[in-house]
């Protein structure tokens, strides 16, 4: 067993939002990023064919372990205003797909903001560990419009939260 305690509370992942506990080498976590969907041409699917491309992450959870992941999610989907169902979605290459929040229909292959489940893993690799990526969902898109609506909540939210902590 090469996990010990120390290194679990120094984790470079921070804490399961779910248990606490420090994250090990395995880490499920949920973000929101900004992707491009392209096409090559010698596959037979469509869905084969895609390559995505990412910009912009921002980590909104992370998780120690499959089973945190399965009681926690409920809850961040929730507070980011998103329905509870997409937790095991899996988005195709579109290349159009309905926005998660509205419906409305978002090209994929044009940057859009995309909501992703990943797995990564710490593995040794030449004597240094490294991040690698094991798997990578997308499980819904947002349009235009619901993210903007969605950075003013957060702008307000924050601005709100600072006053607080300069009044006390
Ligand atoms: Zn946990
Ligand atoms: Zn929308």
């Amino acid at each position: 067993m090469s996990i010990n305690g120390d290194a679990l509370t120094h984790s470079p992942w921070g804490h399961c939002v779910h248990c606490g506990n420090g994250i090990g080498k395995t880490q499920f976590a949920m973000a929101r990023q900004s992707n491009v969907v392209s096409f090559g041409k010698s596959s037979k699917s469509p869905d084969d064919q895609a390559y995505l491309t990412h910009h912009a992450r921002s980590v909104r959870a992370r998780f120690c372990s499959n089973e945190c992941w399965e009681k926690g999610m409920g809850a961040v989907l929730e507070a980011e205003g998103l329905p509870a169902s997409i937790a095991d979605k899996r988005v195709l290459a579109g290349p159009i797909h309905p926005c998660v929040k509205c419906g409305t229909p978002v090209n994929l292959m044009k940057t859009h903001l995309a909501w992703v489940r990943y797995k990564y893993e710490m593995r040794t690799k030449g004597g240094a560990e490294v991040e690698h990526l094991d798997w990578l969902d997308v499980m819904g898109v947002e349009c235009k419009p619901c993210n903007l609506a969605a950075s003013l909540r957060e702008k307000r939210h924050r601005r709100r939260a600072t006053r607080a902590v300069s009044s006390t």
